[in-house]
């Protein structure tokens, strides 16, 4: 973590992580609930289809130039989700 927060990433800065990284339950924790929701949006949208809380979600995700690089999905080539098509927009 260290020096991901001195270096950043291959993609961008990381200039608002402050906590080291811990398990913890995520009713103590306001941004632990955050990426709760988060996970459980891109989990519904991958497994069910579902794209009601995963587009809200979604268009906060990292960009470059065109590119999704805030979110990926680590899936066989060809995938056609909005994840992997937005992803590859700018390769
Ligand atoms: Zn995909």
């Amino acid at each position: 973590m260290k020096a991901f927060l001195r270096s950043g990433t291959l993609w961008t800065q990381i200039e608002y992580v402050i906590e080291t990284p811990m398990f913890v339950d995520s009713q103590l924790t306001s941004m632990v609930q955050m990426a709760d929701l988060c996970a459980y949006a891109l989990r519904r949208y991958l497994e069910n289809n579902e794209t009601e809380l995963f587009d809200l979600i979604f268009q906060k995700a990292d960009r470059m130039g065109d590119a999704t690089v805030g979110v990926r999905q680590f899936t066989s080539p060809g995938c056609s989700c909005k994840i992997c098509v937005s992803h590859t927009a700018a390769s």
